[in-house]
């Protein structure tokens, strides 16, 4: 697989969706979080999936 799965496409719910890309967006005026930009293959819907950190102190 050349692309890394993401979640189910929130409109559609199809389970197509692929990565295209990472962003930071930001929140409030310092915090900025990390997401994916993903494509949904069915309905081609372009969508943020929030990347969870896993370690955060
Ligand atoms: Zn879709």
């Amino acid at each position: 697989m050349a692309f890394e799965m993401v979640g189910a496409c929130p409109r559609c719910g199809k389970d197509t969706s692929v990565e295209i890309g990472e962003s930071l967006l930001k929140i409030g005026r310092t915090r900025e979080q990390p997401v994916r930009i993903a494509s949904c293959g069915n309905c081609g819907l372009i969508f943020y999936e929030k990347i969870d950190k896993i370690k955060e102190f």
